[in-house]
């Protein structure tokens, strides 16, 4: 199973993304996890990385799609895998396909987490007071959604003209919305 979860920051996508991968006995690759510890690591690339993580920008696609097709490659992705945080652009998401194709693979289902606005900012702030991390600031959170609106929303337009989607409501418990993934996924088999 090959799955992307889309979704606006603080719609739970990490936090599902866990359950999914494990219900489903797949890898989760997180492109945030990724870039955050390589800026932790302090290597060259770390460093490239930290601007655009602090102020909540993307990182440019070129880097990414570097990143991607290295992880793609990696063993554990032979068994399936859920793709979190990445693409976030139209380019992000066909340069997906194309490496997929490369690898005489196809996506099996596209979800996206279905979360308001005002919900979302809330969230973020609460996140950001418990667990500290840095993007989480009220101004770094409203430009994450602003950069979401113009570049990340677009995304789910690609797929909805390739893949298809299933849009799956993000309020609720984080178990609620667990059951709510599964059965759309069970439902595209
Ligand atoms: P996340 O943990 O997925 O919310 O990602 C945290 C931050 O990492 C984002 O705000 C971006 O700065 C960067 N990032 C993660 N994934 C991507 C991506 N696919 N394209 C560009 N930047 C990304």
């Amino acid at each position: 199973m090959r799955l992307v979860l889309l979704g606006p920051p603080g719609a739970g996508k990490g936090t599902q993304a866990v359950l999914v991968t494990k219900h489903f006995g797949i890898s989760h690759i997180s492109t945030g996890e990724m870039m955050r510890s390589a800026v932790s690591s302090g290597s060259e690339l770390g460093k490239k990385l930290k601007s655009y993580l602090d102020k909540g920008e993307l990182v440019p696609d070129g880097l990414v799609i570097d990143l991607m097709r290295n992880r793609l490659n990696q063993k554990d992705c032979k068994n399936g895998f859920l793709l979190d945080g990445f693409p976030r652009t139209v380019d992000q998401a066909a340069a997906l396909t194309g490496l997929l194709e490369e690898l005489g693979l196809k996506l099996s289902a596209v979800v996206d987490i279905d979360v308001a606005e005002d919900v979302l900012l809330e969230r973020i702030k609460l996140r950001g007071q418990a667990s500290g991390r840095s993007d989480d600031t009220r101004e770094v959170a409203s430009n994450r959604l602003n950069v979401y609106r113009s570049q990340t929303a677009p995304v789910s337009q690609y797929y909805k003209n390739s893949v298809g989607i299933a849009v799956v409501d993000g309020l609720g418990t984080v178990e609620e919305v667990n059951k709510r993934i599964v059965a759309a996924l069970n439902n595209t088999k």
